[in-house]
């Protein structure tokens, strides 16, 4: 039977290469692999393997973090939102899981239960991103509670960046965390992606990088390649019928293309159904072939267009990368308006893996 062309291919080395340039760049520092959204859409389990030298993992949901353990991980893997209820936190303390403590609900449960062994805290702090975590005047009175439980056994003090991608930067929200928090002789853990490339300042106890891990950017307009960073994931499909326009013939739904010469269309086996986002415009990038050339007309549910009229040899089974090497999914991104973070967390369930 006839399978769809189209193939997302996971690249170890291209996670492991990822991982030794955070080691590289950070070396002091424990690295938290960010792993949550299902490895950024690569797969938790596959990406995990090619990470298996990262001293942590970081994941959402605590099913997550019980089938990393299941297949044999045994470093530090937290939850990022923390725990909701208390049977979730006991299960937790079993897992030898670590827990983010970000809002006075979670504290209450921590206080209040008496749990079968205890737990690593990542205290929370909220330095401006507004999200989750306890502000810098309350803080200390946190870190004083939590550290008279006996239900806790360790403690890392964390916060999120809000703005380390921008130009704005982190000095701000790094100089609240360090008064806050410098009384205390805890761990800390601060850097994302972007703040870990960009701020040597932040490389404290733990990084949790996630992007880049995986070979996209975290700083729009810089590419991931000026990071020295490799795509882990390439996702491919085949060109599956060709169609020659004239001048003034149009091609896709809602006649978004008009030819204004000959032009050679491949119609190529990936839709929005795929996860490739319908409002990439006609002008993104796509390679044929190896080459690079540029997609036409709208999106549809299974199938885009690319113009082939300077790829001569490209015909039915011409193969396509959507993103990868030759076309990054950050320039996909861009020319859709998002991020690469986006796009690769939105890869569909009907498209098939492969890991090398
Ligand atoms: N730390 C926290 C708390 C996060 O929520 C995330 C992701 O959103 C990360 C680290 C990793 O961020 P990035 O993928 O930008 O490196």
């Amino acid at each position: 039977m006839r399978m769809r062309p189209i193939l997302a291919t996971i690249h170890l080395d291209a996670l492991r290469h990822n991982l030794a340039i955070v080691k590289k760049i950070a070396p002091k520092s424990n690295v938290m692999a960010v792993v949550k959204a299902n490895a950024y859409g690569h797969g938790l389990l596959r990406v995990a393997k090619g990470l298996a030298e990262t001293d942590g993992f970081a994941v959402l949901g605590i099913n997550e973090a019980i089938s990393l353990r299941e297949a044999g991980y045994k470093q530090t893997i937290m939850l990022l939102e923390g725990v909701f209820e208390a049977d979730e936190l006991e299960l937790a303390a079993q897992w030898a899981l670590s827990i983010v403590v970000h809002n006075e609900q979670q504290m209450a449960i921590l206080e209040n239960v008496v749990l079968s062994q205890p737990i690593e805290i990542f205290l929370k702090m909220n330095t401006g991103m507004n999200r989750l975590g306890f502000r810098p005047q309350v803080y200390a009175t946190q870190i004083q509670r939590l550290s008279k439980l006996a239900n806790v056994k360790n403690i890392v003090m964390m916060t999120h960046f809000a703005a380390a991608d921008e130009d704005s930067g982190i000095s701000e929200a790094l100089a609240k965390f360090h008064e806050a928090t410098q009384t205390f002789s805890y761990q800390t853990s601060v850097a994302n992606s972007a703040a870990l490339l960009r701020y040597p300042e932040s490389h404290t106890d733990w990084v949790r990088p996630g992007i880049m891990l995986y070979g996209a950017t975290p700083v729009s307009g810089q590419a991931a390649t000026s990071f020295g960073l490799k795509p882990a994931m390439q996702l491919t499909t085949e060109i599956i019928a060709v169609q020659t326009l004239q001048a003034g013939e149009s091609v896709g739904y809602g006649h978004t293309f008009t030819a204004k010469e000959l032009t050679r269309v491949g119609i190529v086996a990936c839709g929005y159904a795929d996860g490739y986002p319908r409002h990439a415009p006609s002008g993104t990038p796509i390679a044929i072939n190896g080459k690079v050339t540029k997609t036409l007309g709208r999106v549809s549910m299974d199938m885009l267009f690319a113009d082939i009229s300077d790829i001569l040899e490209a015909d039915v089974g011409s193969a396509v990368e959507l993103w990868g090497a030759q076309v990054t999914v950050d320039a996909v991104a861009e020319a859709s308006g998002t991020v690469g973070y986006e796009l690769l967390c939105a890869v569909a369930p009907r498209v098939p893996f492969e890991v090398i």
